[in-house]
């Protein structure tokens, strides 16, 4: 997909998530499109390799949490993977800290590669390979003010996970494929000492597929 086409899709998913990215970020995740295919082929970062798929799936997906992120200083994305959500996060929010985990040494020397890649704008974005187990000081991550994780837990093991790296007032971000209803995220909060900040369910812009972000904090 040619760089202009790609750029109009962005801004495009990005309006009707109801979410603002400056006019740069489209070309970057473009180039960052090209670095995670090159590097699939020799590294299994992801399943998803059609550049329309990768736009919305990934990047766009990621990007729809954007809402959650607005006022954090920091964020920890927990078992990254390729970096989604939070290479994509970064770009749009260039002053955010964030720092990515993954339990597997390739996908972090993936991540490690392409923060070096000059004019990504991911200078200062951290890559860290270790095991989360909700030990920060042992693994060698901070606490952040967004804890963020996709397709790495269901959310009874993810509440029980995350906590444990928020700094003072931040929240933990659960994105899910499938609503669970008010009732169900209250309880699942409350059980662990956690209140419901938000939840809403939205669609992805292309495909219509169904998505779900809560975000959850401590109880004062
Ligand atoms: N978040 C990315 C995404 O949505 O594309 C990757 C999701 S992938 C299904 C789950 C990732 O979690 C894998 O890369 C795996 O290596 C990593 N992982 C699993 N358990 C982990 C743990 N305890 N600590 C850090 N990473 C872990």
């Amino acid at each position: 997909m040619d760089n202009a086409r790609f750029a109009d899709q962005i801004q495009q998913g990005c309006r009707a998530l109801g979410v603002t990215v400056g006019e740069d970020v489209p070309a970057k995740l473009h180039r960052l499109m090209g670095e995670l295919l090159k590097w699939n082929a020799k590294v299994n970062l992801t399943a998803i390799t059609a550049e329309d798929e990768v736009l919305e799936k990934h990047f766009l997906d990621s990007l729809a949490v954007l809402p959650e992120v607005e006022g954090a200083g920091s964020v920890l994305d927990v078992g990254a993977g390729a970096g989604f959500p939070g290479l994509p996060l970064k770009m749009a929010r260039p002053s955010l800290a964030v720092t990515m985990v993954d339990a597997v040494g390739k996908k972090v020397g993936y991540l490690k590669a392409v923060v070096a890649v000059a004019g990504l704008g991911l200078t200062g974005t951290k890559a860290v390979h270790t095991r989360a187990e909700g030990k920060p000081d042992a693994e060698g991550l901070p606490r952040a003010d967004r804890v963020i994780a996709r397709a790495f837990m269901d959310l009874p093991d993810w509440l029980d996970l995350a906590p444990a790296y928020l700094a003072p007032g931040g929240h933990v971000v659960a994105m899910l494929g499938k609503a669970l209803g008010e009732d169900e995220l209250r309880a699942q909060a409350e059980k662990r000492g956690l209140t419901v900040v938000s939840a809403r369910a939205y669609r992805l812009p292309f495909s219509g597929a169904e998505r779900q972000v809560a975000a959850f904090a401590k109880r004062e």
